[in-house]
Order: structure tokens, then C-alpha cells, then sequence
């Protein structure tokens, strides 16, 4: 590799600020920063060819130190049920990653994913059963909001949930370049709180978010709300257990006077009895916060079932006796294997792939 090459940048990897820095410092003015800004997160161009409004040599001189790092789309699945559509990405180094374009009732939202695989290992979600490979970088999380974007009718995004696979919070520091950056007036500009995090309880980052004086939206997948519930699904709750966990969403809501969203697939057997109901009631009871009942998706590595509707319905009575608000959230895009838990990884494409060569990251 020459010096150059070695030192070419994904440009996507920058945040707005770090680019006008960049330009700055190789003697580019600063507001070509923002036209380059604009055609990517504005116009969807990536291509330093097409940037019509810079001249012939600065095109050049960008194609010399800059790449625009797009991942190319592999696959793409529409639902015959609700129009999600569902973007299998290749990454540089061939991994592949899941992205998930959901339109519904005036809103479109992107669920993208964190990581490619995950270490968390919960029983019920297919993104984390086989393991963790790496962290995607910023550039890898923006894009797949970008591909989003393009897909969307009218080219428009109106919210962005980490709930695609891996755990946000393992990556934190691009987690959080990735917010500010899409959050950036001079990128995307998505108000902060049409932003919502999923993590599946990672106290030591819950308690770094409340520091940030973000206004995004937090959610905690909770699932249980005993320690022996949450841990027979939830390995992580080994390293964080319920008591624990919940005192420091207390402690989060007072710094950032900002509601938490609890997360809890309903699962039959396992969690979503009566008694669990009260459990939980007791557990969240006076809390500043909401629960969103997820039936639980099918999974062929985990066989068990979502309650039936009675059952579902009697789960969050219990909830709203105790002046919980609570609502039901049955998942989009089951169709097409996109809905929530339902995202794998794959290190090769999907129609070469046995199963045996499939790592299958979170979601
Ligand atoms: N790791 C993060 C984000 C990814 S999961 C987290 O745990 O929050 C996004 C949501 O999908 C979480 O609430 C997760 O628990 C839920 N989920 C995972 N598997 C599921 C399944 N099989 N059925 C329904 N929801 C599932």
C-alpha cells in the first residue's frame, strides 16, 4: 500500500465538525465541507464525481484522500404485510450486516444495527447465537441509515431505533459519534428524540447516557422482573441484576428528568404469567416510565411461544392497575424474518451460506 492509499479516510467516518477540521488543516475552505455535506446527507449522492458544485481538481484532490464508505446492498426483502423492507448490507471486509426500513401510522423509522453479531447471548433473540465478531463504525451505523433513507418514499426518516443487531452500548463511543452526527443539522438532522436506544441493561453506560445531556430516548430490554426470570434468558444479568439495574434507571430518570422505556417480550412459560405481571407491576410501580409488551417472534433456536391474546391482554391489566402505562406491541416485518430478535448476521452471503457457516449477530 503507498502512503496515500494508507491514509485514505472514510469521509463517512467524520463527524460534520471533524470534516470542516479536516479540510481545514489540508487548505480546503470550510464551506465546501458543507456542499460535501449536503450532497451526501441531503441529496444522497456518493460519489465525489457527481458533487457538480466543486470544481474538477477539488474532486480529484477528495478522490485522493477520501473514500464515501457506502456499504453496497445485498438483499433486499420487502413485507407483503406492512411494508417493511429489510436491507442485507455488505460491509468492506465482507461481513454482512441487517438494516430494517419501517413505515407505519405517519412515521419512518430505521432500525439499524450495532455490531455485527453479539456477546450478550440472550436465549430468545437470534442476533447473538453465534457469537460476536466486531463493532461497526460510525460510518458503518450512519450509512445504514442512509440506505434507509433512499429506500423510503419521499426520502425522508422520522425516527432511528438502536434495536437492530448487537448491544449499542458495548459500542459505545461510536454509538454516540453516530447519534451526534445524525442528530447534526449539518447531517441528517433528526431531533435527538426521535432517537431511541436499546440496550439490554448496561448499568456502567446507562449511568455515562444520563452525563451526555442527549435528549434521545432510552430503552431497557428487561424481560423479567426477577432476578431467576431475567437470568434463565438474560445471561447479562449476571453482571447487572434486576436491583441494580432498575436503581440506576431510577437515578438516570432524576438526572435527565427523561422517561425510560422497558422492553418486555412476553414469552409463555417463562415470563408472562400472572405472577410475573405482579412482579413487575411492584418493580416499576412510581417509576417515571412506560412498558412495551413485545410478543415474543419465534426462533428456531429457542422453541417456546408468545401467550395467547387473553393472556397478553389479562398481562397488561395487571400492568395498568398499577398506573403503568403500557402498551402492546405486536412486530413488524415477521414475514420477512425482520422483525424484532429476528436479525442475524451473516460472514457470507446469505444464499451461499450452509447454516453452519451463519453468525448470527442481535436484534
Ligand atoms: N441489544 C439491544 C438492542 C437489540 S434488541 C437490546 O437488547 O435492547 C431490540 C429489541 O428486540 C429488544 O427489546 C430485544 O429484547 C427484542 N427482541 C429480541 N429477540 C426477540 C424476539 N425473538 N421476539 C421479540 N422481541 C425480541
Amino acid at each position: 500500500m503507498t502512503r496515500s492509499s494508507s491514509a485514505i479516510l472514510n469521509i463517512l467516518n467524520l463527524t460534520p465538525e471533524e470534516l470542516r477540521k479536516k479540510f481545514t488543516e489540508l487548505g480546503i475552505q470550510s464551506y465546501r465541507a458543507s456542499q460535501v455535506l449536503g450532497w451526501i446527507y441531503e441529496k444522497g449522492v456518493y460519489d465525489f464525481e457527481r458533487m457538480t458544485n466543486l470544481s474538477v481538481d477539488l474532486r480529484q484532490k477528495l478522490k485522493e484522500m477520501f473514500v464515501i464508505g457506502i456499504p453496497q446492498e445485498a438483499e433486499r426483502e420487502s413485507s407483503g404485510e406492512d411494508q417493511s423492507t429489510k436491507l442485507l448490507l455488505k460491509l468492506s471486509d465482507g461481513n454482512f450486516v441487517e438494516t430494517v426500513y419501517i413505515p407505519r401510522e405517519g412515521r419512518r423509522t430505521v432500525c439499524v444495527s450495532s455490531q455485527v453479531g453479539c456477546k450478550f447471548h440472550c436465549a430468545f433473540c437470534a442476533s447473538g447465537q453465534a457469537g460476536f465478531l466486531r463493532h461497526l463504525s460510525m460510518g458503518e451505523i450512519v450509512s445504514q441509515v442512509l440506505l434507509a433513507r433512499d429506500v423510503s418514499a419521499d426520502k425522508k426518516l422520522t425516527n432511528i431505533v438502536f434495536m437492530g443487531i448487537g448491544e449499542p452500548f458495548d459500542n459505545y463511543r461510536e454509538l454516540l459519534r453516530a447519534v451526534r452526527t445524525l442528530n447534526s443539522k449539518e447531517a441528517l438532522g433528526i431531533g435527538a428524540r426521535k432517537i431511541t436506544i436499546s440496550t439490554s441493561g448496561i448499568v456502567p453506560k446507562i449511568e455515562a447516557l444520563g452525563e451526555e445531556g442527549l435528549q434521545v430516548e432510552l430503552s431497557v430490554s428487561l424481560h423479567g422482573a426477577t432476578d431467576t426470570v431475567r437470568e434463565s434468558i438474560m445471561p447479562v444479568n449476571r453482571a447487572y441484576p434486576v436491583k441494580t439495574l432498575i436503581s440506576t434507571c431510577k437515578k438516570y430518570i432524576k438526572k435527565t428528568g427523561r422517561a425510560i422505556t422497558f422492553e418486555y417480550i412476553l414469552i409463555k412459560g417463562i415470563n408472562a404469567g400472572e405472577k410475573d405481571a405482579r412482579d413487575l407491576a411492584k418493580l416499576l410501580k412510581g417509576m417515571l416510565c412506560k412498558v412495551n409488551l413485545i410478543p415474543y417472534n419465534p426462533i428456531k433456536e429457542f422453541e417456546h411461544e408468545a401467550p395467547t391474546y387473553p393472556e397478553i391482554v389479562r398481562f397488561q391489566q395487571i400492568l395498568q392497575a398499577a398506573e403503568i402505562k403500557t402498551t402492546v406491541r405486536f412486530s413488524k416485518g415477521r414475514d420477512i424474518q425482520a422483525a424484532c430478535g429476528q436479525l442475524r448476521s451473516v460472514t457470507c452471503h446469505p444464499e451461499q451460506a450452509s447454516d453452519s457457516e451463519r453468525v448470527e449477530g442481535s436484534g
